[in-house]
């Protein structure tokens, strides 16, 4: 059962996000050499509360912490601990927030200091990505477009795509229906129609793709041990042109990068 949103409920949904984008901005202001990603998880779950919001991940299906943060080989689903973190380490932040009853949701890579060439160029490549994605997301495509251009913009470049963990339907619910996988066939899948609200939130290696879970229960990472990137965006499906939820304008103001969007 996919649940279209009203107007109203996307207005909603972009409040939630706003606050997701501005905690990961947080974040950003607070990440460097030294610092350990429980130090940001605590800045960051503070900073949800003091703005009204419930960190959406702290306890979903017995998750310990409020954000994911996934470093260097580690893909998804890390557990925030007090390992400080390293020059040229990345750091994949997975932020989710329920506001006003819905949910945002919104991951961004960052890198620590200076990082290896072929690490920032992966970066780099799986944020254009992204918005590859994000660009076939309009009404009457449908998701294998969306994965579709998430595979072949990376593939090209020859990285690989992990298959296991997708993207997701968001709304009420953290987790709805669609899936939402970054790879796939054009014409193919779910149509997609204005009003779904998907996170679209490609997760790429610079090796192989095949991943395994650490013995936590929790960390996704690859099998390989080379490093993998993720970035995610809660967006609005409309005819013509996306509407993009979350936003990395507060991350990249801090980290002085252009912001696409
Ligand atoms: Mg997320
Ligand atoms: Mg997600």
């Amino acid at each position: 059962m996919i649940y279209l949103k009203t107007d109203e409920e996307i207005e909603l949904m972009r409040i939630s996000n706003l606050l997701v984008a501005k905690t990961l901005g947080e974040v950003a202001k607070a990440i460097k050499p030294g610092v350990s990603t429980l130090e940001l998880d605590k800045i960051a779950e503070a900073f949800i509360r003091d703005n009204g919001g419930t960190p959406a991940f702290l306890n979903y299906q017995g998750f310990p912490n409020s954000l994911c943060t996934s470093v260097n080989e580690q893909v998804v689903h890390g557990i925030p601990n007090d390992t400080p973190l390293q020059e040229g380490d990345v750091v994949s932040v997975d932020c989710g927030v329920l506001l006003n009853d819905f949910y945002g949701d919104s991951a961004y890579t960052f890198p620590i200091g200076e990082v290896a060439p072929e690490v920032k160029a992966l970066l780099e490549a799986t944020k254009a990505s992204l918005y590859k994605g994000i660009e076939q997301a309009i009404d009457n495509n449908r998701l294998g477009d969306v994965g579709h251009a998430i595979q072949s913009y990376t593939e090209e470049r020859g990285y690989s795509v992990v298959r296991e963990m997708v993207g997701h339907g968001i709304g009420r619910n953290l987790h709805e229906a669609p899936e939402v996988a970054n790879y796939g066939r054009r014409g193919n899948g779910t149509k997609l129609k204005s009003g779904m609200v998907i996170a679209i939130e490609p997760m790429i290696n610079l090796g192989k793709r095949q991943i395994v879970q650490e013995d936590d229960g929790w960390t996704i990472r690859t099998i390989d041990k080379k490093v993998s990137a993720h970035y995610e965006h809660t967006v609005a499906v409309r005819k013509g042109e996306a509407d993009i939820l979350s936003s990395f304008k507060f991350v990249e103001e801090v980290l002085h990068l252009q912001s696409e969007k």
